[in-house]
């Protein structure tokens, strides 16, 4: 959740003071990335995933599933155990990165070190993310697992829901009525972000989500549990609305698990094409992903968790959410600081200005002088955009910076604006080039699940790259499709906006084989009308440039409402499906028969997704606690149902655990020994002291 470093955070008072500095050195330092950056060229095709993980305490006597709070310890544990193995070990895979997040039930991680284009990259993902999950497995007690669940269904519900058990009676920095503080992270900057997103709204933050209508959910629904005799903090009366299960405080949406992506492109120019085509995805993604139907011990009408993301991090006043006028603040704002892209910012032609359609404000002071350096308005606009916000957290040893060595300020801003698609720039002092992060999608139960949408975006972005794919539909309607992506079964009911015709003009459609016969370049725009054979995924520039664009298609008529099927499998003669695409790319690849067919399961995982014949977790979560014996039907989800809820994840593991790569095999064997833990079923024993024979 972006800079970590050690210092004296300043109150929200002092904070405030300083945001006019922190913003005018920020882009003096972006300035002098950009200076440095603009023309660097050639990066190569490196990626990489995130993972986030909750770790879960079994109680099996009284069939309890707790969240541990044992982050630190657990870190430093991890952290020695990857320093011992970095001595030895020369390839950098077996040693992945730990990172703390916001809550202490939290961990997250990273591969050792990206993966390159190669297919063999590619099919490692999997075997990678396995290995994560398992080191993290072997730091646990016996009675704790680490599971990739998006939002812990119990999280907020009355009872002990954590290990150790702390009161929310008091809690101070969240001001939660739910929550105690001792489940946020002990890191300053995580407490002071609580405090100061609070303090700078003017009261706490919540969320309202619809509760799920079942057979005996009391009409209305008027929350029992919720503690009122706690109340602290009085902001929290009179906002939680009946039929909704009521959330305050920042932990319900920092508290949730997800995974990301992070492409790097080799310019400037295709990181910003790969940004704005991943945009209109971001939602389609979600949508896709979708993984987190219960919500503080009921199950929610809702299937995803960015709207309580959205909420809990918006610290928007009366005045910026224009519900006031304005006195104290400068703009009125449409977003909160974690929501979906403002704007696009690309300078291909295919970037038609009214694709931006929504109103973006932004600080005009820094608007114009990015603009008077030399920067383009797009870009211009886009910074003056994430600069309208205030800094959150400022430690007083980082106040003066040297804005040529540093990206500090910078970073403080830019990693504090967590929109679905973020633009990195290349750090300071780093070989790391210009790179793209999609962030919309919710965390999987298995890693088979988080590999396949890994790789299938990767590809993605490949075949965007290849065949100048034209994404773009109005960021008003990426906007409607975030709100539709997270109703409950998006996936089978919704309908989302897609564009007809994402090729460029004169282009057959990719699943056709023969090149086409008119126009001098090929279908898919490779000079000699073959495509590179070559088994790597590679960066797509130089590209052919296309064919001037046809007289203007209204942009109205330029895409349509498709289902998840239509557009993941095609729909007339145009659209050949984000799959058919990613097919088309495949077959410009000089792969082996056995690696295609390993990367068609993951692709059939997407396609049965998207055609409803696999559920989506969400679905086949509330599918568990519906058909779990002691459910009555009245959306709660007790104690006991969450409890085999993640026994059934726990199970999940252990039978992937089966089909396992021999790639992890070598690597316990040579460790010598495997962690005993509960889920170390007879059958998983069996299998483990095979391994260490
Ligand atoms: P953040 O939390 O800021 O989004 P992390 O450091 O947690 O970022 O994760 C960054 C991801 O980017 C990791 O998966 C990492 O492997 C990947 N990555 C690292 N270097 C590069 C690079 N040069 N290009 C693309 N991805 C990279
Ligand atoms: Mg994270
Ligand atoms: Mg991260
Ligand atoms: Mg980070
Ligand atoms: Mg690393
Ligand atoms: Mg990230």
């Amino acid at each position: 959740m972006g800079l970590l470093c050690l210092g004296t955070p300043l109150t929200w008072d002092e904070t405030s003071k300083y945001a006019d500095h922190v913003r005018e050195h920020g882009i003096t330092q972006f300035l002098h990335i950009l200076d440095r950056a603009k023309d660097r060229h050639g990066d190569d095709f490196l990626w990489g995933d995130e993972i986030e993980y909750m770790v879960i305490a079994f109680d099996d006597e009284t069939k309890n599933a707790k969240l541990s709070l044992r982050q630190t310890k657990i870190l430093a544990s991890l952290n020695k155990s990857i320093t011992d193995l970095k001595a030895d070990a020369s390839d950098p895979m077996l040693t992945p990165d730990f990172h703390a997040e916001y809550a202490r039930y939290m961990l997250e991680s990273t591969p050792g070190s990206p993966y390159t284009g190669s297919i063999q990259d590619l099919l490692s993902v999997e075997s990678n993310m396995h290995y994560r999950r398992l080191f993290i497995r072997r730091h646990l007690n016996t009675n704790q697992v680490p599971v990739t669940v998006t939002s812990f269904p119990r999280l907020g519900a009355p009872g002990i829901f954590t290990e150790p058990h702390f009161s929310p009676d008091g809690a101070k920095p969240s001001h939660s009525l739910f929550l105690p503080d001792e489940v946020i992270s002990p890191h300053e900057r995580y407490i002071t972000l609580t405090t100061n997103i609070r303090s700078r709204k003017g009261h706490q933050v919540s969320v309202n989500l619809p509760i799920f209508n079942d057979d005996e959910t009391p009409r209305p629904f008027v929350d029992p549990t919720i503690p009122w005799q706690r109340s602290l903090h009085p902001v929290d009366n009179g906002v939680a609305l009946k039929d909704h299960i009521y959330m305050g405080g920042i932990l319900f949406g920092a508290g949730c698990c997800c995974l990301q992506l992070t492409f790097q492109s080799c310019n400037i120019e295709e990181a910003r094409c790969m940004y704005d085509a991943l945009i209109p995805m971001a939602p389609i993604m979600l949508a896709l992903t979708a993984a987190s139907p219960i919500w503080r011990g009921y199950l929610s009408d809702v299937d995803c968790r960015w709207s309580v993301l959205s909420g809990c991090f918006d610290d928007r006043t009366a005045e910026e959410m224009g519900r006031a006028p304005l006195r104290e603040n400068k703009y009125v704002i449409p977003k909160s600081r974690y929501d979906s892209v403002g704007l696009y910012i690309s300078t291909d032609w295919n970037n038609k200005a009214a694709y931006n359609d929504i109103n973006v404000p932004y600080n005009q002071e820094i608007y114009t002088r990015l603009v008077n350096q030399g920067v383009d308005k797009l870009l211009s606009k886009h910074m003056a955009y994430i600069f309208i916000r205030d800094p959150l957290v400022i430690l007083s040893e980082t106040i003066d910076q040297d804005d040529e060595a540093s990206n500090y300020h910078f970073e403080n801003l830019q990693s504090t604006n967590w929109q679905t698609v973020r633009f990195k720039p290349p750090p300071l002092q780093s070989p790391i080039g210009w790179r793209v992060e999609l962030r919309s999608m919710e965390v999987q139960l298995t890693d088979f699940e988080n590999a396949a949408f890994a790789v299938f975006i990767a590809l993605l972005s490949r075949a965007i790259l290849a065949f100048n794919l034209n994404f773009y539909i109005p960021i008003s309607k990426v906007d409607e499709n975030m709100s539709r992506a997270q109703k409950r079964d998006a996936v089978r009911q919704g309908k989302f906006f897609f564009r007809k015709n994402v090729l460029p003009p004169g282009c057959i459609s990719p699943t056709m084989t023969t090149p086409s016969s008119s126009g001098s370049s090929s279908p898919l725009g490779w000079q000699d009308g073959n495509p590179p054979k070559e088994a790597k995924l590679r960066n797509g520039f130089p590209r052919v440039p296309p064919p001037p664009m046809p007289v203007d298609t209204p942009v109205e008529d330029e895409y349509e409402e498709m289902s998840m099927e239509e557009i993941f499998s095609g729909k007339g003669a145009t659209f050949p499906g984000l799959l058919g695409l990613v097919e088309a790319y495949l077959d410009t690849l000089d792969i082996n028969p056995s690696e295609r067919l390993q990367i068609s399961k993951y692709v059939d995982l997407v396609r049965r997704r998207a055609n409803g014949s696999l559920l989506t977790t969400a679905s086949w979560m509330r599918e568990f606690v519906r058909s779990h014996p002691s459910y009555k039907f009245d959306s709660v989800v007790s104690q006991e149902i969450n409890y085999d809820l993640m026994v059934a994840i726990d199970e999940m593991y252990v039978f992937l655990l089966e089909e396992l790569s021999a790639f992890l095999t070598v690597r316990l064997q040579r460790e010598g020994r495997l962690a005993c833990s509960r889920a170390f079923t007879p059958r998983l024993r069996a299998i483990a002291s095979e391994w260490t024979a």
